[in-house]
């Protein structure tokens, strides 16, 4: 008779682990990525690391880590590597400069953190978790959260760490081509391809527990301390065990005045959209190539991922609740 219980104990513990799927998505940024700009080499080079990077978080919350982890170690991977646009490659400010942005939100509590315009934090998303857990503040920037970060121990560097030659020559054809115009920023996809590669992760934990991160140099050619949305809790991040876990990349200024990230998640909390259903209204219909041009990633509780983008390309990956991996970066993958 003694053993019944156990047994019971032993089928609830089986039926609770059956129930606490996992998965994670990444994406390396979004913009006019097609075979013919793109090299095989390159390409190579991309799908390594993002199958890096994917394969890191996922491997985090197998063995029990949680989504903010997961979302934390994959994106430094990406923050490390000169092919994104996060970190060490961030692209130039019209000065010459690196300003980036970084932010993560925890679905669990809705606890969130960024940073805004830093300088010389080596990886802004490390100094985001710990606005975070640290401090009573959602959002720092410029100069103080510099000096925050640098308070914390997070590492500090000259801002030049973040030079690259390809992002060198980007902001030289970008100047000349905004100089050529009447109006020199102007922004439009038409004017300047921006090349984006913001990059961002979406994780769903053991416990059920939804985060999102995203971490960005901005746009190519910035000024004037232009904040993009990717710091911005609810345009290019939102996580809520409710509904879902997003992160945006690409036109910025469209990302903000439509909320896009907590929008999609609204869709699904109060309209009862399937991830798939929300993201693909936003991204065509709520935006366009001509107003918004971008993509997101986007878990739900249940760990269903979609991955909509309205641009050519959006370098991307993701492991499923099944485990089956899926490293992709055109539209027609
Ligand atoms: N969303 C970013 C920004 O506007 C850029 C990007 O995603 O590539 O700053």
């Amino acid at each position: 008779m003694k053993f019944i219980p156990l047994l019971l104990i032993a089928l609830f513990s089986l039926k609770t682990q059956a129930e606490s799927p996992i998965a994670f998505a990444i994406h390396g940024g979004a913009g006019t990525i097609t075979k013919a700009n793109l090299t095989k080499e390159k390409e190579a080079e991309y799908r390594q690391k993002l199958t890096e990077s994917v394969k890191a978080g996922y491997g985090l919350l197998k063995s029990g880590g949680t989504s903010e982890e997961a979302v934390i170690k994959a994106i430094q991977i990406m923050e490390d590597s000169p092919l994104f646009n996060a970190g060490l490659g961030a692209v130039f400010t019209w000065d010459g400069e690196h300003e980036l942005d970084a932010s993560i939100m925890r679905g669990q509590d809705k606890q969130a953190g960024a940073v805004a315009g830093v300088k010389h934090i080596k990886s802004p998303i490390a100094a985001a978790q710990l606005v975070m857990n640290k401090s009573e503040h959602v959002m720092l920037s410029g100069k103080g959260a510099d000096a925050f970060a640098k308070e914390n121990d997070l590492t500090t560097v000259d801002n030049s760490f973040f030079d690259t030659e390809r992002r060198k020559r980007a902001l030289e054809k970008v100047k000349q081509k905004l100089l050529k115009h009447d109006h020199a920023m102007n922004f439009s996809p038409d004017v300047v391809d921006y090349k984006f590669g913001t990059v961002g992760a979406v994780a769903l934990d053991k416990n059920g527990n939804l985060a999102a991160g995203t971490s960005t140099g901005g746009m190519t050619a910035k000024r004037w301390g232009r904040i993009g949305d990717s710091p911005i809790i609810g345009a290019g991040t939102w996580a809520d065990n409710q509904s879902c876990a997003v992160s945006a990349t690409g036109h910025g200024e469209y990302f903000i005045r439509h909320h896009v990230a907590a929008d999609i998640c609204a869709r699904v909390k109060y309209g009862k959209q399937s991830i798939q259903q929300a993201g693909d209204y936003v991204l065509h219909n709520v935006l366009s190539p001509e107003a918004g041009s971008g993509g997101v990633i986007i878990l739900d509780a249940k760990g269903n991922i979609a991955m909509p983008f309205n641009s050519e390309g959006m370098y991307r990956a993701s492991i499923d609740v099944n485990g089956n991996i899926t490293v992709a970066i055109y539209g027609d993958e």
